[in-house]
């Protein structure tokens, strides 16, 4: 959807801030562009709707070289967020929003109808937002109306600048979780800036690294943080990385084991004898539809001798994930429980457990760029950065 071909800018003053970038985009990808002050980031973004144009190299955008095309067509297909957000102070948030519809000729009640929807979309109500001034807004909430903005004629493509940058930590979070939630409905393809490599993880489909002007690495979070390809890229990821791989890797259903299983309904009795013949510690406890119930100890089942049955020994089983979900998530769970192992379920179906030594397995495996992603809205930094 968007391609570099050997694309640089070299500044007036002799600055080179882009130097032979090539890389693409597919369509409903984010792409997050990470590095540094100064090393060309924004100059790239701004390539793509001509706002700056390339010394050299071409950029296509659906097939088509953009030098070609006429920079205002050109930047009705492409929203455009930056951090300062660039609202008008003296026009409501409804109007603000409603600008580019406005711009592009449509009816002036269609474009605050799609204005109105827009707001919404972003989580600010238009009957309460819609007749303020910018000035009457938090930071937040201007930057949910610079989304809003940037949406609001549909274009196929958004550019982010830093979108986030200007927000405190708590209001930045919830505003990458709504605009990934967001992105999950319009399935832009979206380049988003950034210099702050959680960030980067945490939004981008693919990431790419920034050195002086070039990309370093080009590449899925989890192969970025689990094999970084220079030593710059390794030292910009950080020296925890493998807790941010955590983040980023799924619990998948091959790193399960099947550990002893007793049925609900079974006498307890003969649960009993089959463990002992295993030499088993504890099973897991399933109903009649293979769902997890909960667990129960080898030493309740043999002390009820021939009363009762496992339902009636079972215990609730405290560490569990859902499949898919990030190994940190599954880790998390068993410290938090003093679990040896997380059972592991899709929906009410009991998987199989996630055990300490398979866990780490899940972690070597995800420096594989063929391991499966974690959807970004389950990714979760807290506890890394307290780690
Ligand atoms: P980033 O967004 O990654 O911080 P920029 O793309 O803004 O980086 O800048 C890349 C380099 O180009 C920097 O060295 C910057 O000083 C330089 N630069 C940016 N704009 C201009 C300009 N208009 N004239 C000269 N140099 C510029
Ligand atoms: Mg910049």
């Amino acid at each position: 959807m968007i391609r570099f071909e050997q694309v640089s800018k070299v500044y007036p003053d002799g600055t080179t801030a882009v130097d032979g970038l090539s890389f693409e985009v597919a369509e409903g990808e984010l792409v997050t562009l990470v590095g540094p002050s100064g090393c060309g980031k924004t100059t790239t973004m701004m390539m793509v709707n001509r706002l700056i144009e390339p010394t050299s190299g071409r950029i296509l955008v659906d097939g088509e070289d953009i030098s070609r095309v006429d920079p205002v067509q050109l930047r009705r297909r492409i929203g455009y967020v930056i951090q300062q957000v660039g609202l008008f102070p003296h026009r409501t948030v409804l109007d603000n929003t409603a600008t580019v519809p406005a711009l592009v000729g449509w009816k002036k009640a269609k474009a605050r109808a799609r204005a109105a929807e827009l707001l919404d979309l972003v989580g600010l109500d238009p009957a309460t937002y819609g007749p303020r001034y910018p000035a009457q807004l938090s930071g937040g909430q201007r930057q949910r109306v610079g989304v809003a903005r940037a949406l609001a004629a549909d274009p196929p493509v958004l550019l982010m600048d830093e979108p986030f940058g200007a927000v405190d930590p708590v209001v930045r979070e919830r505003l990458q979780n709504e605009f990934l939630g967001l992105q999950e409905t319009v399935r832009k393809t979206v380049l988003l800036v950034t210099h702050d490599i959680e960030e980067a993880v945490r939004m981008g489909d693919r990431i790419a690294v920034y050195g002086q002007g070039r990309i370093e690495q080009f590449d899925t979070p989890g192969a970025v943080l689990g094999n970084p390809a220079t030593a710059y890229v390794a030292r910009f990821v950080g020296a925890d990385r493998g807790l941010k791989r955590l983040s980023v890797t799924a619990v998948e259903p091959d790193d399960l084991e099947e550990p002893p299983v007793a049925r609900l309904d079974e006498p307890a009795a003969d649960a009993a004898a089959r463990l002992r013949a295993e030499d088993a510690r504890w099973a897991v406890v399933l109903g009649g539809h293979g769902e997890l119930h909960g667990w129960v100890s080898a030493d309740s089942l043999r002390l009820a001798g021939d009363e009762g049955s496992v339902g009636d020994l079972a215990r609730r089983m405290e560490a569990w994930v859902p499949v898919g979900a990030p190994l940190k998530q599954a880790f998390s769970e068993m410290l938090q429980h003093d679990a040896g192992w997380v059972a592991v379920v899709d929906g009410a179906r009991f998987l199989g457990v996630l055990t300490p030594a398979k866990l780490h397995e899940a972690l070597r495996r995800s420096v594989d760029a063929e391991a499966q992603g974690v959807p970004r809205d389950q990714v979760d930094f807290d506890s890394v950065a307290d780690a």
